[in-house]
C-alpha cells in the first residue's frame, strides 16, 4: 500500500487528487492536506467582485466530494515537511496544523511515500504597507475579499449617483507582482457594471500596473494571427483602454498606501502620489509558510525552497542576464533535485526566471512582472505528476518522469471585460508556448499560428461555459476526467 499526500486542494492539487484516486487501485492512498473547507473556481472572484456572481457559485465544500470518491481529508495547514523522516519516524512525513472548527490548532504528522506540493500562493499584502482589506485596499483574491470588493463598489457606485466624483484604481499592489491579467479582468469588469449604472461619466477609473507596457501580461506581450494579419497584445489592449476611456499608469512600484492615497514609483525613478476612493491592487505573492528539515531535525528549508518561498523543483536555476534565459531551464517534471518522491507543482514551484524582461527604476527598486502560472498549466502540472506517480507505485521508483514544461505548452486566458450573457464582452488569448523561446521561434518566442485572440460577446460566453465547466469537473461528476485540464 502506497500513500500519496497531496498538500493544497486548490487548481494543481485538487486536480491531481482526482486524477490519483481514478488511476490508483483503492489499496492506495490519497490524501489531501488543506485549509479551507470550499474549493473555490478562482477566476469567477472576479465576477463576485462586482456583485455578478455570489460565493456559493464560485465554491462548493471538499467534504462530500472526497468522502464519496475515497480521498482522505485532513482540513489543516502544512507546516513542515520531513523527508528523510526522524529518529521517530522511519518513513518521510508531513507536519500539519488543523483549522477546522472541531480540531482547530491541533497539530498532528502524516506519513508519506509521495508528496505533492501543491500549496499556490501566499497572498503577500505585507509586502506593501496599507496594502489589502486589513490596510487599504480591496482584493479579489478569495471569495470573502471579493464580496467586501463588491460591497466597496456599491458604495462607490452611490457617491456618484449623488454626483460625487470618484476615482477607481485597479491594478497591481507591487512592482513585482503576477496575475496582472486578473487586474485587467477586474478593472474592465467594474467599468462596465460603472456604465451599466449610469455613472460612467463621474468615475476616472485608472489601471495601475508594473508591466511595462500594456499587453504585456506578465508574459513579455503575445503577437497574434488575427484575420490574416499580425498583431500584438499590446496594440490590442490599448485600444480597449482607449476605447472604454480607462488610463493606464505603467512601469509602477507601490510602495506604500495610506487611507485614499497611493504612493508608487516608476522606472524613471521619481516618486508620484495618487488619490483614489476605491482600489483593487492585487498582492505580491511567495511561497507559503512551510520549512524542511533533514532527519537530524536540522533546517534544510533554505536547499527545498527558493528565496521566494517556491519549492525548487527540475529547474535551472543559474543566474543568468536576460539574454541568456532559456526556454529548456523551466522544469517538465516538477521533482524536487533533492527526494525524487517529492513535487513542486501549479503556483508552488520556484519559476527559474521571469518571462517579461525585469526592469530596475533609475534608483534601483525592480520593477518586474514575476510569471504567471495561470489554471490550466497548473491543472496540467497536477495530473501530469499524478501519472509519474501512478506509475511508480504501479511499476517501481525508476518509472521515468511524465513531462510538462510551460516551454512546450499552450495556455488559453480569457480575460472577461464585463459579464451579461447579451452585453458581456471578454478578450480570449491563446498562447503557445507559455514561455516564449526565442531559438525555436525567432522574434516573438511564439508560434503566430497558435497564438491569437479574439474580443467580444462569444468570447465572453467562453468565460461563462468555462465557470460551469471546471466547476463539474472539480466536483467530479460523471466523465469529469474527460474534461481537458
Ligand atoms: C483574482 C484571480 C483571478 C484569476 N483568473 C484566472 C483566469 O481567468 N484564468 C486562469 O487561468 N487563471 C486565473 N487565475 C490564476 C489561477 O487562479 C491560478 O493559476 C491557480 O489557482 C493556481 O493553482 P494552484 O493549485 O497552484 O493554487 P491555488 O488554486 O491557489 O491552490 C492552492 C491551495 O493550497 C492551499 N494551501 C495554502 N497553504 C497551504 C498549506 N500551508 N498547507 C496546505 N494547503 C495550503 C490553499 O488553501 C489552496 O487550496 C486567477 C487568479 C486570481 C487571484
Amino acid at each position: 500500500m502506497a500513500r500519496v499526500v497531496i498538500l493544497g486542494a486548490g487548481i494543481s492539487g485538487h486536480t491531481a487528487a482526482l486524477h490519483l484516486r481514478r488511476m490508483l487501485g483503492k489499496v492506495h492512498e490519497v490524501v489531501v492536506v488543506t485549509p479551507n473547507s470550499q474549493w473555490n473556481w478562482i477566476p469567477s472572484n472576479i465576477w463576485v467582485g462586482v456583485g455578478k456572481m455570489t460565493k456559493e457559485q464560485v465554491t462548493f465544500p471538499l467534504a462530500p466530494i472526497y468522502h464519496r470518491k475515497g480521498i482522505v481529508l485532513h482540513q489543516a495547514l502544512a507546516t513542515a515537511i520531513h523527508p528523510e523522516g526522524n529518529s521517530l519516524h522511519e518513513r518521510p512525513f508531513v507536519e500539519i496544523q488543523y483549522t477546522d472548527s472541531t480540531r482547530v490548532g491541533e497539530k498532528d504528522k502524516i506519513e508519506y511515500d509521495f508528496l505533492i506540493n501543491a500549496t499556490g500562493p501566499k497572498l503577500n499584502f505585507a509586502a506593501t504597507p496599507g496594502l489589502g482589506p486589513d490596510g487599504h485596499t480591496v482584493s479579489v483574491c478569495t471569495p470573502t475579499h471579493a464580496i467586501e470588493a463588491a460591497a466597496h463598489l456599491k458604495e462607490v457606485i452611490n457617491k456618484l449617483r449623488e454626483g460625487l466624483r470618484q476615482t477607481l484604481v485597479i491594478g497591481v499592489g507591487h512592482g513585482t507582482c503576477t496575475c496582472e491579467g486578473a487586474a485587467f479582468e477586474y478593472a474592465f469588469n467594474v467599468e462596465h457594471e460603472l456604465r451599466l449604472a449610469g455613472v460612467r461619466d463621474l468615475a476616472d477609473v485608472v489601471y495601475l500596473t508594473n508591466e511595462f507596457e500594456l499587453g504585456d501580461f506578465g508574459v513579455g506581450g503575445m503577437t497574434f494571427t488575427q484575420n490574416g494579419f499580425e498583431t500584438t497584445s499590446k496594440l490590442w489592449t490599448e485600444s480597449l483602454f482607449r476605447e472604454r476611456g480607462v488610463h493606464a499608469i505603467l512601469q509602477s512600484h507601490v510602495e506604500k498606501i495610506e487611507k485614499n492615497v497611493i504612493h508608487y514609483e516608476q522606472l524613471d525613478g521619481v516618486k508620484r502620489t495618487l488619490a483614489f476612493d476605491f482600489a483593487m491592487l492585487l498582492p505580491p505573492f511567495r511561497g507559503v509558510d512551510m520549512q524542511a528539515f533533514n532527519v537530524m531535525g536540522e533546517d534544510i528549508s533554505a536547499e527545498m525552497f527558493a528565496p521566494s518561498g517556491f519549492m525548487k523543483v527540475d529547474a535551472n536555476y543559474t543566474q543568468k542576464v536576460f539574454s541568456e534565459w532559456r526556454a529548456e531551464d523551466w522544469p517538465s517534471t516538477y521533482q524536487t533535485p533533492l527526494f525524487s518522491n517529492i513535487f513542486g507543482v501549479g503556483i508552488a514551484f520556484a519559476p527559474p526566471h521571469q518571462i517579461s524582461e525585469p526592469r530596475k527604476s533609475s534608483v534601483g527598486i525592480l520593477i518586474a512582472p514575476s510569471p504567471p502560472r495561470t489554471g490550466m498549466p497548473s491543472g496540467v502540472m497536477g495530473k501530469t505528476v499524478a501519472l509519474t506517480i501512478t506509475d511508480r507505485i504501479r511499476t517501481g521508483e525508476s518509472a521515468p518522469a511524465h513531462k510538462a514544461s510551460m516551454a512546450n505548452m499552450g495556455a488559453a486566458c480569457i480575460a472577461s471585460a464585463g459579464s451579461g450573457m447579451r452585453t458581456g464582452t471578454a478578450a480570449a488569448m491563446t498562447m503557445y508556448p507559455v514561455v516564449p523561446d526565442y531559438q525555436k521561434y525567432p522574434g516573438s518566442g511564439r508560434s503566430t499560428v497558435d497564438t491569437f485572440g479574439e474580443i467580444g460577446l462569444a468570447a465572453h460566453w467562453i468565460k461563462y461555459l468555462l465557470h460551469v465547466m471546471f466547476i463539474y469537473k472539480a466536483k467530479a461528476k460523471p466523465f469529469w476526467f474527460l474534461i481537458p485540464e
